[in-house]
């Protein structure tokens, strides 16, 4: 009886009773670990239970001690700290979605045309649109033509877009929709011919004037919730794929997070976000005013400013006129008082604020409004957005106010081509320079700023590393003296990128009692030749010890 009592104790306290070993969820085995901790150890074995990590070392030590009910055996591949996009528009890429279907790893022509039936049941009316064929994937590895879809989809335009959105199939009500036809010439384009008719592909800037005409006629009508639930989970889905497991959604209504609350509650939603709001009403008296959110999946406690515009369309704010425009310095998107009397009211309701800037002038007058609310030293991590023209002079009012850089690497290598005709030869050099503000202020946070660029956050840390295209240009890197090495580069989609979001105690490293967020890669982005790091695939993607990809 007194034994019968003590095992009832051992099972209680989660020992097995058998082998005497602890139980645990989960182990993960035969991998090398990067923790990502502050001494960027690694270990070779990991023990989850109730979402946590419950240790984490060596495979010898922990494998007598725990006794999983699950293990995952890596295959001696490498496993990261999931990965945490502190910039990025979630619910807008979603949103998206429902308007396109996906058609990314289609395995046939067929396939495209089934899943196309599907999306046009969802959405009975209007503009047609996929995204993400890839005729290499079919057994015919060859364009086809608009033949089915005349004959399937006869009285609606429809537009599948190619993967790399370089080309386009429509069909003829959607040619004659842009006024095409087999005489059309489009500079920088072609419309595809067979027999003197157009076979509905399109490629460069003849797929551009369908693309364009296309996005017109959608911003018409906005998606109804069930269309955006639907494309919501979907992109949910695709960032799981990626290995993503928190992102920052850099500006929301309060519509917007009503949804998002409702798809947690509905528990569809299984990425953890963090949402900047939108100044709003609404959102003050939501959430603002009434301090900290946080629930399973969110959690809320900042807002989003925008001081300016984006540099490849002159809106960029510039202490100086355009190299490439005389006497034109950009546009300022907010009253300077009234941003300072709303710093001031976030700063008094414990609330991070994140502002948008881009040019050198909006990001001197941000630093300044932050630096007169702020004072000095601080702990309230407020952020500068993009943070891509920093004037040399006001790189330090980063770190004597504690503003955190909050950068996109992608855009760095989106905007070198053309970056020095808006800012000339020598302003250039103070753009987009990463390793200056991380080496001043000591850290920074990098986001892919998606769907402005790929959602892929792997392609931000190849961006931040070697500054060059997906080719490998320009050979060496742009202005590589800013590049980051891999280790920061990590770190600022990890450990950083968590920092900015006040989460650093719980994720964004692979340490004993934090979150059991972590990604399995097919091969290891700290040791690969770099050219390798893009086609790095993720394995699987764990979400507090639940396997979501
Ligand atoms: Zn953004």
């Amino acid at each position: 009886m007194r034994k019968l009592i003590f095992m009832a104790g051992m099972a209680i306290l989660g020992f097995g009773c058998r082998t005497g070993k602890e139980a645990a969820d989960l182990m993960v085995i035969n991998a090398t670990i990067y923790t990502a901790d502050s001494s960027f150890s690694t270990a070779g074995c990991m023990v989850v239970k109730d979402g946590k990590i419950l240790d984490i070392g060596d495979y010898d030590a922990l494998k007598d001690r725990y006794e999983a009910a699950h293990v995952v055996d890596a295959g001696g591949k490498a496993v990261f700290p999931g990965f945490y996009d502190p910039h990025c528009h979630f619910y807008h890429y979603g949103a998206g979605l429902a308007t396109r279907a996906d058609l990314s790893g289609a395995s046939s022509f067929e396939a495209v045309l089934q899943r196309m039936e599907e999306f046009a049941a969802r959405r009975p009316e209007g503009w047609l649109a996929g995204r993400g064929w890839d005729q290499n994937l079919w057994p015919v590895k060859e364009f086809p033509d608009n033949t089915e879809l005349n004959k399937r989809f006869s009285d609606r335009p429809v537009i599948l877009i190619r993967i790399d959105g370089h080309a386009v199939l429509v069909n003829d009500k959607a040619l004659q929709a842009a006024g095409l036809n087999e005489k059309s010439k489009i500079p920088g384009g072609e419309v595809q011919l067979h027999n003197g008719k157009p076979t509905g592909i399109l490629v460069d800037k003849a797929a551009d004037v369908l693309k364009d005409l296309f996005l017109k006629e959608m911003t018409e009508g906005e998606a109804g919730e069930e269309e955006l639930v639907h494309g919501i989970i979907q992109g949910q889905k695709n960032c799981f794929a990626v290995g993503l497991t928190t992102l920052a959604d850099a500006g929301l209504k309060y519509s917007e997070v009503q949804l998002l609350q409702k798809l947690e509650k509905a528990g569809t939603l299984k990425m953890q976000v963090y949402p900047m709001l939108d100044w709003s009403e609404e959102n003050l008296e939501a959430f603002v005013t009434k301090g900290v959110y946080r629930s399973d999946r969110l959690h809320i406690r900042s807002v989003k400013f925008y001081a300016d515009g984006a540099l490849g369309s002159r809106g960029a704010l510039l202490l100086e006129p355009y190299a490439d425009k005389s006497g034109y310095t950009g546009i300022l998107t907010l009253s300077p008082d009234t941003f300072a009397m709303h710093c001031a009211d976030a700063l008094r309701y414990g609330y991070q604020v994140n502002t948008h800037a881009i040019g050198d002038s909006a990001i001197r007058l941000v630093l300044n409004t932050y630096a007169g609310v702020l004072k000095g030293k601080n702990d309230h991590r407020w952020r500068i957005e993009h943070a891509q023209v920093v004037h040399p002079a006001d790189i330090t009012v980063f770190r004597d106010f504690s503003i955190i850089p909050s950068v996109n690497t992608t855009h760095c290598t989106s905007d070198m081509g053309w970056a020095a005709d808006r800012l000339g030869t020598d302003r250039v050099k103070s753009a987009y320079a990463y390793k200056d503000l991380l080496q001043t202020n000591g850290w920074l946070c990098n986001g892919s700023d998606f769907p402005v660029e790929q959602i892929n956050p792997l392609l931000g840390f190849y961006a931040a590393v070697t500054r060059t295209d997906l080719q490998g240009n320009p050979p060496g890197g742009w202005q590589p003296e800013n590049a980051l090495s891999r280790r920061e580069a990590l770190l600022a989609m990890t450990l950083w990128a968590a920092k900015a979001c006040f989460e650093e105690n719980e994720k964004g490293s692979l340490a004993i009692g934090k979150a059991a967020d972590f990604v399995i890669l097919d091969q290891d982005i700290m040791t690969v030749p770099v050219e390798k790091i893009p086609l790095t695939r993720v394995t699987e993607t764990w979400i507090r010890g639940e396997r979501v990809f």
